[in-house]
């Protein structure tokens, strides 16, 4: 057996915008993850593991359409959907302030999901350590 396996990096060079037939979605190629390669959506956001072999480069329609979803999904952010509005750190506590400055710096870069995550962590770690102070109940 002198079979050759083609590696991911000789196929694609990190930046390439490719096609992923499983998700049906466009992203930028950003390295291999064990047998995965790693692809990051073009406006920014969650990157995801897609099987290399299914990949190609994205072709003009592909490419715009991916854009286009990414400009949409900046300019529809909302407020965030518990009612309750983003959880407030703790004054001198200094995994609050890493959480909250997590959740920002996500905003910042218009990543939502990463934002929620942020917020649900800063949350679940209030109710932990500051349930008495912050009036908050299991
Ligand atoms: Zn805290």
């Amino acid at each position: 057996m002198t079979e050759n396996t083609e590696t991911t990096e000789s196929r694609f060079e990190t930046g390439t915008v490719l096609y992923d037939p499983a998700s049906d979605r466009v992203g930028e190629y950003r390295g291999k993850a064990g047998p995965y390669a790693l692809l990051r959506p073009l406006g920014g956001g969650r990157e995801w593991e897609a099987r290399p072999e299914s990949l190609r480069p994205a072709d003009p329609g592909e490419r715009l359409s991916a854009g286009v979803r990414a400009a949409n999904s900046r300019s529809t952010q909302g407020p965030p959907a518990s009612g309750v509005g983003p959880a407030a750190p703790v004054r001198d506590c200094a995994a609050c302030a890493d959480l909250a400055a997590l959740r920002d710096e996500a905003r910042a870069r218009h990543d939502g999901s990463a934002e929620t995550d942020a917020d649900v962590l800063l949350r679940r770690h209030q109710l932990r350590y500051h349930a008495a102070l912050l009036g908050l109940r299991d």
